[in-house]
């Protein structure tokens, strides 16, 4: 990518930090770094006007210590090869910090998807499909994509839809991707589950009363102001669930500028305007703010950026007054503006913890492909009819009539949504304090990401001496 080092020694020199906080052999911790297959590969496009062109595309597959693998597939025109091996290698890590049982990949296509129409986009991505399906590159239990920057839905629909052509009769067939709509063997919830994510894992770093009064902040979410960068799918849905959860949105960044108004945007007002318009300046009651980057140096509390890796660097960290910084995107911040950070006493929650919200969800969509059933049909009723039950007695105790709006609220029984969402939150909370209790109770680690690290290097690394690999 340009204007940026090698992404992979990024992920690289932070794997060797936290490297050194274990005593594993330097066999196994090379196992557990290197990408254990790279596909490189090509294949021609004709365009509408009839012209040729080739389209560049990858797929990487870090660790196969657990399989499948995972990771989401990214459509953007400066994908290149170590950019797909450090977010494969993220994948592994992150699965391991939130203990998804999957071992980490991700995809990329070398292209802008605003330069296609619908019709080539949807044989780019089946070709793409068609070319990792060929080569055992695709598979409910081999490597299973989901969306990523650039990509959605949609093109999770076509690479299901183009897998289930190709293995007729495969009965798991669906669980060859996930991100896919409801519809199409999707999951209520995952498409705002990165989001939802991030909400839970800054909620719970503002409730550590240590780490507020260390930063001089008051506990809680409440009242906090945050800059969002990316109005994409991550950062639309962190900032609504923040918004929802009592933070305040200062300041919104996109590529065309940014936005900022002390009293509060509105995300979903924002995305409006930008649609209606075209652009995010001039959103009503709002300043507008040319270059978009500045809008990461504002004075506030959170920074969330949530679009691509590698927006804060030595050269800005000096200028960043966040006290908190919630990494929506992957890797966006570089080695050198870490111990910037630290020097500062920020507080940074690593995006291989606090973007694993999609992952997680994803993992539920996978298992409810392989189970073919929706989560909650089988105790829905059930659990309704025990929750009456109970509210039944209570009255007969007390004497006290509940109301029917109080009644419909209690004793509802989960449904899909419940019971995702609070798989997710039950998943960020104890990955939350489990890497604080690693930094708390390893001496010398400096932060979260190194904690991070050192959690999963520990987890891989039991999993390959399980698997009778290593000693
Ligand atoms: P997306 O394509 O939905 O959104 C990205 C947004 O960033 C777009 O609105 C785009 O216009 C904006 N953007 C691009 N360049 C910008 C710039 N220079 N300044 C400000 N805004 C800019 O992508 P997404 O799925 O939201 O992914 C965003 C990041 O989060 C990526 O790093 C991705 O790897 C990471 N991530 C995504 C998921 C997921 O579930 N989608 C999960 C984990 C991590």
């Amino acid at each position: 990518m340009s204007g940026q080092a090698n992404f992979f020694d990024q992920v690289t020199q932070y794997f060797s930090e936290a490297a050194k906080f274990t005593t594993y052999p330097q066999g196994l911790l090379e196992q557990i770094r290197v990408c254990n297959s790279v596909y490189r590969f090509d294949f021609p496009l004709r365009r509408a006007g009839g012209e040729i062109e080739v389209i560049h595309a990858w797929r990487v597959e870090h660790s196969q210590h657990k399989m499948p693998v995972k990771g989401g597939i990214r459509f953007s025109p400066d994908v290149y090869e170590e950019e797909v091996m450090a977010l494969a290698a993220l994948m592994t890590y992150k699965c391991a910090i939130v203990d998804v049982p999957f071992g980490g990949a991700k995809g990329g296509i070398k292209i802008d998807p605003k330069n296609y129409p619908i019709d080539e986009l949807e044989r780019i991505t089946r070709r793409y499909a068609l070319e990792l399906t060929k080569k055992h590159f695709l598979g409910p239990g081999i490597d299973v994509p989901a969306p990523d920057y650039g990509t959605g839905e949609r093109e999770m629909s076509w690479i299901a839809d183009t897998y289930a052509a190709l293995n007729p009769g495969e009965l798991d067939a669906l669980g060859c991707v996930t991100g896919k709509p409801v519809t199409q063997g999707g999951v209520r919830g995952r498409k705002e589950a990165t989001g939802r994510g991030l909400y839970f894992a800054l909620r719970e770093a503002c409730n550590e009363p240590d780490e507020m009064k260390r930063l001089g902040l008051p506990l809680g979410l409440d009242g906090k102001t945050i800059v969002v960068q990316g109005l994409g799918n991550v950062g639309y849905h962190a900032a609504k669930f923040c918004r929802e959860g009592g933070a305040i949105l200062l300041a919104i960044a996109e590529r065309e500028g940014a936005i900022m108004n002390p009293k509060g945007l509105n995300e979903d007002e924002v995305f409006n305007h930008r649609k209606a318009t075209g652009s995010i300046l001039n959103f009503p009651g709002a300043t507008n703010i040319e270059n978009s980057a500045a809008a990461l140096e504002l004075q506030c509390d959170v920074l969330l950026p949530a679009a691509l890796e590698s927006v804060l660097t030595k050269e800005n960290a000096p200028r960043i007054k966040a006290k908190i910084l919630l990494e929506g995107a992957n890797g966006p911040t570089t080695p050198e503006a870490d111990p910037i950070f630290r020097q500062k006493g920020m507080l940074v929650i690593p995006d291989i913890y606090c973007n694993a919200g999609g992952v997680t969800v994803s993992y539920f969509e996978w298992l409810k492909n392989l189970s073919h059933v929706r989560f909650g049909r089988m105790q829905k009723r059930h659990e309704q009819a025990n929750e009456l039950a109970m509210l039944k007695a209570i009255e007969a105790a007390t004497g006290r009539k509940f109301t029917e709006l109080e009644r419909a609220s209690i004793a509802r029984g989960p449904d899909e949504q419940d019971l995702v969402n609070s798989g997710l939150e039950e998943t960020m909370i104890a990955a939350f304090h489990d890497l604080l209790k690693t930094q708390r109770e390893t001496k010398g680690i400096p932060d979260l990401r190194i904690a991070a690290f050192v959690s999963a290097i520990h987890k891989v690394a039991r999993s390959y001496m399980e698997l009778g690999i290593f000693p």
